[in-house]
């Protein structure tokens, strides 16, 4: 049986169509090239296997063959993304990584019983907390211990119920998990997440990542938008508050944040590197691939092109129903998307160059990038056209997603590479 403990740093990649697992995984090996050992995840929600039509079985298929190919000798997990106690049971079998998603019980009220034990239980975490390895103390009031649990205790008692459920299907200590409370409004400051870690070790979870949301809007496929230092700020302290819970509470030495980054927060990356290189971290990434097989696709031209070129038609044809399910993680200006028709005149390099993230070029339209990241459903409903596509220009699709996820990611996150944006653009900071 495989250790299941999260190595130090670790990557959740995601694979919408199953067929780029081995080029995923040839970023991996290329960073432990550059000597460091990064750990894939392929993830891949539950969301989007309905909008595919895709079973989790599929992940893991790929996955294994992956690895069995290019030989790969460290550990590897799959990651039920993003699941709860309704949707979880098609992931027991082939995933050993669970994204426990409780966002939709945070606020609601925990039964006032509980909330009394919790606060007299932990009443001792009143008073001045140092965090060792961040420069200032924060005080922890008896107000904020109730209005923490009152806040978020209905929340980890579920994320107890769905890890008892897991546990009880796959056996104690045999999957890792992961609590995630980014996809919700309510961002959860340093102090309140050592609180919830105080509320976790008492669940009895045994939880290796935690991903919080953080300040800041986090949108899909695009650059981060918000204060830059602000949220060096808090990621810091969050990783001395996870330091602490780690000593204090028993939890797992191993645990460590998860970022949901919903892909190429740039501007972000040096902090991450800078707060994480110690502590480790899971850098979770979604989409990215998929753009890059329609950029492959475009680049090799011809009938790649033309298919890269229909499926941004059919996108903005169902523009609206592609992106509600995605309303709040992505922010497209209608104006900036252009006309199908004007599309279809496109050469290769001016699809390439609007789809891709590369911030200095000013052909780069995050619009139309956005739109496309969410339009994955339109190459789904294509079948076998858009999978024998992908086959017939296999190589210069698996050079694009390999290069994308180690330079642009891996690179920057884990190794410090210079990120491939320097400073946030004026337009990326609101
Ligand atoms: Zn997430």
């Amino acid at each position: 049986m495989p250790p299941y403990v999260l190595p130090r740093f670790s990557i959740g990649v995601g694979d919408r169509f199953g067929h780029q697992a081995k080029a995923q995984l040839h970023a991996c090996m290329e960073a432990g090239r550059s000597g460091v050992t990064v750990i894939p995840v392929w993830n891949k929600s539950n969301r989007e296997h309905l909008i595919i039509g895709s079973e989790p079985q599929s992940t893991r298929i790929a996955a294994d063959a992956a690895v069995q190919a290019l030989g790969w000798q460290h550990p590897y997990y799959c990651d039920a993304d993003h699941i709860n106690l309704s949707t979880v049971d098609r992931f027991l079998a082939p995933c050993d990584f669970f994204t426990i998603d409780v966002a939709d019980a945070i606020g609601k009220p925990a039964d006032p019983a509980s909330i009394e034990r919790f606060v007299k239980r932990r009443a001792d975490l009143s008073g001045t907390i140092r965090l060792e390895g961040a420069d200032e103390t924060f005080a922890i009031t008896a107000d904020l211990i109730l209005a923490t649990a009152t806040k978020f205790l209905a929340a980890v008692e579920q994320a107890g119920q769905v890890c008892r459920h897991i546990e009880t299907a796959k056996g104690k200590g045999s999957f890792i998990p992961e609590i995630s409370m980014d996809e919700t409004d309510a961002v959860q400051t340093p102090a309140e997440l050592l609180i919830i870690l105080a509320a976790i070790a008492d669940e009895g979870i045994p939880i290796q990542t935690i991903a919080p949301k953080f300040t800041g809007r986090f949108n899909k496929g695009v650059d981060y938008v918000g204060d830059v230092a602000q949220f060096r700020r808090e990621i810091q302290l969050d990783v001395a508050a996870i330091a602490w819970a780690v000593r204090n509470f028993g939890l797992p030495k191993n645990l460590k944040l998860s970022i949901h980054s919903g892909s190429d927060k740039f501007s972000l990356y040096p902090a991450i590197h800078k707060a994480t290189k110690v502590s480790g971290v899971h850098l979770k990434t979604a989409g990215t691939t998929w753009l890059e097989e329609l950029i492959g696709l475009a680049e090799s031209g011809g009938e790649g092109l033309a298919l890269a070129k229909e499926i941004y038609a059919e996108a903005y044809d169902h523009r609206a129903e592609l992106c509600a399910p995605y309303a709040a993680v992505i922010d497209i200006s209608p104006a900036q998307l252009p006309q199908p028709s004007a599309v279809g005149r496109w050469s290769s390099e001016e699809y390439t160059s609007a789809l891709r993230h590369d911030p200095h070029s000013t052909a780069y339209n995050p619009s139309f990038r956005q739109l496309l990241h969410v339009g994955f459903k339109v190459a789904a409903k294509m079948g076998s056209r858009y999978l024998e596509r992908l086959d017939a220009n296999e190589a210069v699709i698996a050079r694009n997603v390999t290069q994308n996820l180690f330079d642009r990611h891996i690179a920057p996150v884990f190794l410090g590479k210079p990120s491939p944006v320097a400073a946030p653009t004026h337009a990326e900071v609101r």
